[in-house]
């Protein structure tokens, strides 16, 4: 069954990912776009949210695409009247008010989604498959990236409420909590804000873990020339290494061959829009906040230090 859907945000991840991806699925068809500029060739184009709402009842699904502190009234506005609804990640600015999303959504009797695009990056499921059975003795988190290559010009991130160099941080913190058969809590970080800036652009946090592993994450949006997205693991029973963002494992320095039929970081976008398909059809929702939880835990308990003004 193929359901109608409106994309609100158009802009970078609404271009590259959401669009291809609602193209090529069977089970959706991208019925309008609600945005203040953006559009999508051939496709219904509204400006404004109540107005997209009030003409077009037919459209089920909304899938949020626009930075985190504008998005809880396009949320809840859609649920409100009725419309399941999709939330880029981080699904909100704040964990209060991903809670009374949440809240909305069941109250509406309809589906609520918080997507985490790299928890679908190829290995990850492995990852998690092979680390079920093993003692874990550390986990080092390296996830470093120059932001000028990939957020050019956008203002947002350093803004209140954009999270800096937890954007990308986020989705390391989306694979750890998925991978890890345990909970960890964040003891202690340390974050670094240019002086310029309302947000972090590098950070160190270290977790507790409930049987003693020790657990690091290093972020930095400074790294020039070779990007890395790693997450190493010590167990008893072998060394692992998540590289690529999650699309690429190795176990003992064997590299693992990709799941069958998988075009790596390219599934990430389609398996979110199937999963919702399938929450939509089951009445289902899926509202983890564990990442954001650890977002936050760091704004809360980290160490504040100054860093050199940050210029496009
Ligand atoms: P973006 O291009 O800067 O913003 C997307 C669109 O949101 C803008 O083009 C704008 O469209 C709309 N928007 C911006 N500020 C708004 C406001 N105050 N009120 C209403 N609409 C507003 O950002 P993006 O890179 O697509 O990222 C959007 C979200 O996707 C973020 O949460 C990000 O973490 C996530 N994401 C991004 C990437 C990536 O590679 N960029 C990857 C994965 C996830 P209009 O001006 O037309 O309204």
């Amino acid at each position: 069954m193929t359901r109608k859907i409106a994309l609100a945000g158009i802009g970078k991840i609404a271009h590259d990912q959401h669009v291809p991806s609602i193209a090529a699925s069977p089970d959706w068809e991208l019925a309008a776009t609600v945005s203040r500029h953006g559009r999508v060739d051939g496709v219904e184009a509204f400006t404004d949210l109540d107005t997209f709402l009030a003409a077009r009842p037919d459209v089920e699904v909304v899938s949020l695409c626009m930075p985190p502190v504008p998005r809880f009234d396009y949320a809840a506005a859609a649920l409100q009247a009725g419309r399941h609804v999709m939330l880029e990640k981080p699904p909100g600015a704040t964990l209060s008010e991903c809670q009374q999303l949440e809240a909305m959504a069941r109250a509406a009797g309809v589906s609520i989604y918080a997507t985490w695009h790299s928890r679908e990056a190829a290995q990850v499921e492995a990852a998690r498959a092979w680390l079920a059975d093993k003692h874990l003795r550390s986990l080092k988190v390296v996830w470093k990236e120059d932001v000028r290559r990939w957020h050019p010009g956008q203002e947002w991130i350093w803004q209140a409420g954009g999270v800096g160099v937890f954007d990308p941080g986020i989705n390391a913190l989306s694979i750890v909590t998925r991978i890890l058969p345990d909970p960890i809590r964040l003891t202690a970080a340390t974050l670094e804000f240019p002086e310029n800036c309302e947000t972090p652009i590098a950070a160190s946090l270290a977790f507790a873990h409930p049987h003693g592993a020790d657990i690091s994450a290093a972020f930095d949006w400074r790294q020039e020339g070779d990007q890395t997205w790693t997450i190493e693991a010590e167990t008893n029973g072998g060394y692992m290494l998540l590289s690529e963002g999650g699309a690429k494992l190795a176990i003992d320095g064997d590299v693992q061959a990709a799941p069958a039929g998988d075009d790596a970081l390219q599934g990430e976008y389609p398996r979110l829009y199937a999963r919702m398909a399938a929450l939509v059809h089951a009445g289902g929702i899926d509202m983890d906040l564990s990442p954001l939880a650890h977002v936050a835990d760091a704004f809360l308990l980290g160490r504040r230090l100054t860093a050199a003004p940050f210029n496009w």
